[in-house]
């Protein structure tokens, strides 16, 4: 497996609430085409839209639906007529999707949606909206595919959530490709070895005990050591890259360097790193230059590390953080 070789368009299928693609199935059939979706994410990935209240059959125009606390349970119905529930067509049609969900490396959801939202949707209790709700579709897809890389369009637009997400859904995909290949203790180590660096960037204390994990795993049947390794090693994804993690991943690349770099250059590379923990410069400085300079004193170790290439540069998406 090329760690670094992204893969095309075709081979990265993400599913799409369809009205974020400018598809007309909303209540009032209009849309909510997303611009950066369509015409950035759209160069990258493979849309494999859907639409949950369309499938049940509601069509358009229609009457819109919300979440209701009904005596402690989740419902949705109409917003008018309140006998008009479709809580169970939309669960059931949810459940249903599983097979094709299967074949996608992530999912973008359209928010506030009491189907598609995948988390603070209004839920009307006695007339008083709570923002607590799990549109009914996103529920099912979270529950049949907990791995998934899921996100909706509306935390796009932050630098952060954004490149989050992508990567997620590169090293998810390279971590299925894994799988496919069929997975061995060596695989697995050097899968690992490859990701330690952008995992520490997220969480440095779960990423150690992930390693430690790994090490002492021999004893354990290999289907439990992959199981618990995807489940750790997509967690560890999901939570937010700090500033703080990244400088110390930074200075640890920094650090294979020592002996091979002038003074000039290593002191550029040190006003890098700290102007980037100052906020005055962003994450792709750093980052640029140390890619130089290992290109000049190659390190094997540090070359099949994904940290330093995490996703296609057209993306852009280091320059912003
Ligand atoms: S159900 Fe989902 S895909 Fe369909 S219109 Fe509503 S938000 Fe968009």
């Amino acid at each position: 497996m090329d760690i670094h070789a992204f893969p095309e368009k075709s081979d990265i299928s993400i599913g799409i609430s369809s009205c974020l693609l400018g598809e007309r199935v909303r209540y009032d059939t209009g849309h909510k085409q997303h611009s950066y979706i369509c015409h950035t994410l759209g160069n990258f990935f493979t849309f494999r839209p859907f639409c949950p209240e369309m499938a049940i059959g509601l069509g358009t125009p229609r009457e819109t639906i919300r979440l209701v606390n009904i005596e402690g349970e989740t419902r949705a119905v109409g917003t008018k007529t309140a006998e008009h529930d479709v809580t169970q067509a939309l669960r059931e049609n949810g459940e249903a999707q599983a097979h094709w969900q299967r074949e996608l490396y992530g999912y973008i959801l359209k928010k506030d949606s009491p189907s598609c939202g995948m988390e603070r949707v209004k839920v009307y209790k006695k007339n008083t909206p709570e923002k607590v709700g799990v549109g009914l579709y996103a529920e099912a897809l979270l529950k049949n595919n907990p791995l998934l890389p899921v996100e909706e369009e509306g935390r796009l637009g932050d630098a952060v959530l954004r490149e989050n997400f992508i990567k997620r859904v590169y090293s998810y995909r390279s971590w299925r490709s894994l799988v496919d290949s069929g997975v061995s203790m060596k695989k697995l180590t050097d899968f690992h070895s490859a990701y330690k660096y952008s995992l520490l960037s997220h969480n440095q204390n779960e990423t150690r005990k992930l390693g430690s994990f790994l090490a002492e795993a021999h004893t354990l049947k290999l289907e439990e050591v992959v199981a618990r390794y995807s489940e750790t090693f997509m967690a560890i994804l999901k939570r937010k890259a700090s500033k703080r993690n990244h400088v110390n991943v930074l200075q640890h690349l920094q650090g294979f360097l020592k002996t091979d770099l002038d003074k000039a250059d290593r002191q550029e590379l040190g006003e890098a790193i700290s102007e980037y923990r100052l906020g005055r410069l962003p994450l792709i400085v750093p980052i640029v230059l140390l890619r130089h300079h290992f290109r000049r004193h190659p390190k094997p170790f540090v070359d099949r590390c994904t940290y330093l290439n995490p996703h296609p540069g057209e993306l852009m998406l280091l320059n912003t953080l």
